[in-house]
């Protein structure tokens, strides 16, 4: 049987899809249903961290008992499903399926996570349009630590699943921001940034990614870089 040996991270939001604010949306009613405590989020940017940090961050202000923390996750993940069903502009990002299809049924290649959502967040965003079949594997925000760290227990934990190892520049992460391009020169693996995030385009190349596409459709080249 043919091993595994290339590992492609696939950053969620801005990246596979877009779902507009709901992320935020979905949090902010959460403290409010749950405490009462309206804008929670404040001026705090979502996605520039992990989640865990996030809401860390927000309970530690409010003095909120640490305890309470997967309380406040599955309210999240109910609350973020509501308005996703109902958001109709949410949508998948171009050259995403080809790319995640190619990946899917090559013999050597793996699709994997790299999110700084919650788990519930990236599976309730996932399968809101159709995308979580592709992904068995993957590092969320639970965990306290850097996208970085979540990574590396990822890379570490398909390794063994796989009975493999995965060459540092056989891994790749996929991504819209200049979080996932640090991430990927933190650990030594391959960075392709993608404009379709919120990152505009020079401040993107400014981070020095290794590969650069304004989007995704260009399936052909990416997956000749990715030798898929
Ligand atoms: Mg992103």
């Amino acid at each position: 049987m043919v091993k595994k040996d290339r590992l492609i991270f696939w950053d969620i939001d801005g990246t596979l899809l877009h779902c507009g604010s709901n992320g935020r949306k979905a949090l902010n009613r959460t403290f409010l249903e749950l405490y009462g405590i309206t804008d929670a989020l404040g001026k705090s940017p979502v996605g520039a961290s992990m989640d865990s940090m996030l809401l860390g961050g927000i309970m530690k202000n409010f003095g909120i008992d640490p305890k309470d923390f997967p309380k406040i996750t599955q309210h999240y993940k109910t609350v973020l499903k509501e308005i996703l069903e109902q958001d109709n502009n949410k949508r998948i990002l171009p050259g995403v399926i080809p790319i995640l299809e190619a990946i899917d049924k090559h013999p050597q290649a793996i699709n994997a996570l790299l999110t700084s959502n919650l788990r519930v967040g990236a599976e309730a965003k996932l399968s809101s349009v159709g995308l979580n079949k592709y992904f068995q594997i993957g590092g969320f925000g639970d965990d306290i630590g850097e996208k970085w760290d979540a990574a590396v227990k990822c890379i570490e934990m398909a390794e063994k699943q796989y009975n493999t190892l995965f060459p540092k520049d056989q891994i790749y992460l996929i991504g819209d921001s200049c979080y996932d391009i640090t991430s990927s020169k933190k650990i030594g693996i391959k960075s392709i940034a993608v404009a379709t995030g919120w990152t505009d385009i020079s401040t993107l190349q400014a981070c020095e990614p290794d590969y650069f596409f304004p989007d995704l459709s260009d399936t052909e080249k990416i997956l000749e870089i990715i030798k898929v």
